[in-house]
């Protein structure tokens, strides 16, 4: 195969396609459009007005609904608005300026203030460390998460590390599930700092692909037993499960850290939308509609996830490596120059996460990783844009040859 002459043919087709972000399509959204025609009542289980101020911890219906597929007793479950993002913003700045439990001070007292980023991760999460000035450091992603010896090390060491990122489940990008020994680690480790935070990020918990769901041991429940309650700090929404920009969030932890969390919001806010979180218990009902729901999305997602492995298998072949991941949103793919790929792809109208997004600070050492999401375009652009990617990687491949 000619790469050179492959790539101008690709110019010429004039494309303009788009796998930057993990969006769902217009067809997952479709989905939902019941929900919208809820809540038939306003008033909650126990009577609450859900129009009205108030409320602060969320609907406890709805904390119940989802307690069980986060990991975290309803109780010491938070329901925020829409987007989980805001609410591991809003944790950062609380633990900047109002100490954390167990802290000496506040963070924005510390000479210096350090996150471990597991590499590949997520670009929003490495935005939200270095706007407040976070040192990022990098850990690689090993088949079964982290680099443990790492991450134990460091923590065990550096008093500056106060944070983590993790995206444990189906993560973004790479999809690998943490095994049950690396949660084990996580929650035992001996840390340095006594205000060491795991920002938990479980965006993925219920979003299966196949049959065969990945298993995720629970983080807050084994810190707890290791005699580090106050460790963890959980995230989800249902950005990718009801409507990416209606959905529901969740910040789940210690009940005392639950109280730090609440104390915080309540000089925000004097309550949530408590009509949307009436509206999701409606429509999704107990855990088992949340799965058939669900169920749908991946009908919806598998075959372009199978599509991305086909093509890349039969155009790219061993010039590149990529997961295969049977849940979450974005497959991660190895080449070499990815940078130079990118900005190929780009000239022929096939936008990607720009090379090193998956880095902190933008800056991928090795020059290899490339997010691809594949949700958002139909199976047609997809395919389209996936073999375009392809030519991009064996031209860059032929010009380095
Ligand atoms: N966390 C991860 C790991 C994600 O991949 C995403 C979206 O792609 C988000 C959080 C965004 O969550 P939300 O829509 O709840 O802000």
């Amino acid at each position: 195969m000619n790469a050179q002459r492959d790539y101008a043919d690709l110019v010429q087709r004039g494309l303009s396609l788009d796998l930057t972000r993990g969006k769902p399509s217009p067809r997952q959204l479709d989905l939902s459009d019941d929900m919208l025609r809820l809540p038939t009542s306003f008033r909650a289980a126990d009577g609450t007005d859900t129009r009205n101020y108030g409320g602060l911890q969320g609907l406890p219906e709805l904390r119940e609904l989802f307690a069980p597929l986060v990991q975290v007793p309803a109780g010491q479950l938070v329901v925020g608005g829409n987007s989980s993002l805001a609410l591991m913003h809003d944790t950062i700045v609380h633990a900047l300026l109002t100490p954390v439990p167990g802290a000496a001070r506040r963070w924005v007292e510390e000479p210096k203030v350090t996150f471990l980023c597991p590499v590949p991760g997520y670009d929003r999460h490495f935005t939200i460390t270095e706007r407040f000035g976070i040192t990022m450091v990098p850990v690689p992603m090993n088949a079964d998460g982290p680099d443990m010896d790492v991450v134990e090390r460091l923590v065990a060491t550096d008093a500056s590390v106060k944070g983590m990122w993790c995206v444990p489940k189906y993560s973004n990008p790479s999809g690998v599930t943490y095994s049950a020994e690396t949660v084990r680690r996580l929650a035992a480790m001996p840390a340095a700092a006594p205000d060491f935070r795991i920002f938990w990020d479980n965006a993925y918990a219920v979003h299966h692909l196949t049959d065969a769901p990945a298993e995720l041991a629970d983080l807050l429940a084994l810190a707890a037993e290791h005699g580090n309650p106050d460790r963890v700090f959980v995230y989800a929404s249902t950005s990718k499960v009801t409507l990416a920009g209606s959905g529901v969030s969740f910040f789940g932890s210690s009940p005392a850290n639950v109280e730090w969390f609440l104390y915080n919001t309540s000089k925000q806010s004097i309550g949530p939308d408590k009509v949307n979180q009436l509206r999701h218990v409606e429509f999704l009902r107990d855990p088992e509609g949340v799965a058939a729901h669900m169920r749908r999305h991946a009908e919806l997602i598998w075959p372009k996830f199978e599509l991305v492995d086909r093509v890349l298998a039969k155009e790219l072949g061993d010039l590149g490596t990529w997961s295969s991941p049977v849940g979450g949103y974005f497959i991660s793919l190895e080449v070499p120059h990815a940078g130079e790929v990118v900005a190929k792809a780009k000239a022929a109208g096939i936008a990607l996460t720009p090379a090193g997004a998956t880095h902190p600070y933008g800056k991928d050492p090795d020059d290899r990783f490339i997010r691809i999401a594949p949700t958002f375009p139909g199976l047609d652009e997809l395919e389209q844009a996936i073999t375009g990617l392809a030519v991009c990687a064996r031209l860059v491949a032929d010009e380095h040859a």
